[in-house]
């Protein structure tokens, strides 16, 4: 079976599993994931696991991708900060999402898989991203306020910068947590207060830098 044919399968089962939005069902049809795994997972690209993509990273699964999709509630235009790029592959998800008049200012602390993403991304035409070399635990600063955050390594706790440049109104989707890790739903009203909801267990990589962990123990 091609590429394509196992992507619109994996997007079909998706969508009836997770009862995916049209939108997002859409975006994970169209982005194809084997051109952002390393040669080597091409055929498990459409496998719904995590895959290696060197440096002790992974690629998320696709359900995870679509989940936090779909609880940011992207909307056209967002203006949207990523935290932990990765080979792009989420980033160009949401790109589809927030669509040309939207923005993805995605930064990646390992400078080698911020190359992979650049390589990826504006080869497949993805432009509205952004990419950052840098410790996003303290967000990015120049292009704040955002109206949608998300993190795709998980955090001690939800670092104060990230709260700060989140615009009022707001939404962020981060995983907490070391051994037993929640991915959390922040929203930040109007007025600026703070609202969190647990949303399930998951399994992320640790978050680095500033208001990450200091020492890795799993
Ligand atoms: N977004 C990716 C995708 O498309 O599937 C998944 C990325 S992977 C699960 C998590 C990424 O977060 C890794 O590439 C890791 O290097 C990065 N990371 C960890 N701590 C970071 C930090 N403080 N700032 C930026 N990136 C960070």
């Amino acid at each position: 079976m091609d590429y394509d044919k196992k992507r619109e399968r994996l997007a079909e089962r998706l969508k009836y599993e997770l009862n995916l939005s049209d939108r997002v069902y859409k975006a994970i049809k169209k982005v194809p994931r084997h051109l952002f795994v390393p040669e080597r997972y091409k055929t498990e690209a459409y496998v719904d696991t995590p895959l290696p993509i060197g440096y002790g990273q992974t690629i998320s699964a696709p359900h995870m991708v679509a989940i936090m999709c779909e609880l940011l509630d992207l909307q056209e235009g967002d203006n949207v900060l990523e935290v932990g790029t990765g080979c792009g592959y989420h980033a160009a998800v949401v790109a589809e999402l927030v669509g040309k008049k939207g923005k993805v200012i995605s930064i990646e602390y390992i400078s080698e898989l911020a190359e992979v993403a650049k390589a990826n991304l504006p080869a497949l035409g993805y432009d509205n991203v952004v990419i950052i070399v840098g410790d996003g635990s303290k967000g990015y600063e120049p292009e704040a306020p955002y109206d949608k955050i998300y993190v795709t390594a998980s955090a001690p706790d939800i670092p104060k910068p990230l709260i700060e440049q989140l615009k009022p109104g707001g939404k962020m989707v981060i995983p907490v947590g070391d051994t037993v890790q929640w991915l959390l739903i922040v929203e930040k009203d109007e007025k600026g207060n703070i609202k969190k909801k647990n949303w399930s267990s998951v399994r992320f990589v640790p978050l680095r830098g500033e208001y990450g962990f200091k020492s890795i123990r799993y």
